[in-house]
């Protein structure tokens, strides 16, 4: 009896892991962050090119969102990884560009379409209106 017990529980417990593991989260959302910041985010369904905003410091990044798939098309980072990641499709999968401290990475679908699309534009939050 104390063994059926077990092995149920075995079971149940290996069923939540998969699920926790099973990246059965579609991604939805192109989520941008520089510096751990979020600047920018875009909807997976929706093709568009990006252009990160060029300052002296900080350089470049193109990214290339199309047919559900986001990369970096162009950098001009010194060791070019960004632009050698290529495509990144899945729920959690990330580009990372270290030398502009820049980070693309796949968020689910439900979290918040609503906002900060025009965050993208080098004009940043001294535009804000004051509250
Ligand atoms: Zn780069």
């Amino acid at each position: 009896m104390g063994i059926l017990v077990i092995a149920a529980a075995m079971a149940g417990i290996f069923f939540v892991c998969a699920r926790l593991a099973g990246g059965d989260r579609e991604a939805g959302t192109v989520v941008i962050e520089r510096d751990g910041k979020e600047i920018a985010r875009f909807p997976l369904r929706e093709d568009r090119t990006v252009r990160l905003p060029e300052t002296a410091a900080e350089g470049y990044n193109v990214l290339e969102i199309a047919g559900g798939r986001v990369r970096v098309a162009e950098a001009d980072c010194p060791e070019q990884i960004c632009v050698q990641q290529g495509w990144i499709s899945r729920f959690g999968e990330q580009i990372v560009c270290l030398p502009h401290r820049l980070v693309i990475r796949l968020a689910g679908k439900d979290s918040g379409e609503m906002d900060a699309v025009a965050a993208a534009d080098a004009d940043g939050p001294a535009r804000r209106e004051p509250l």
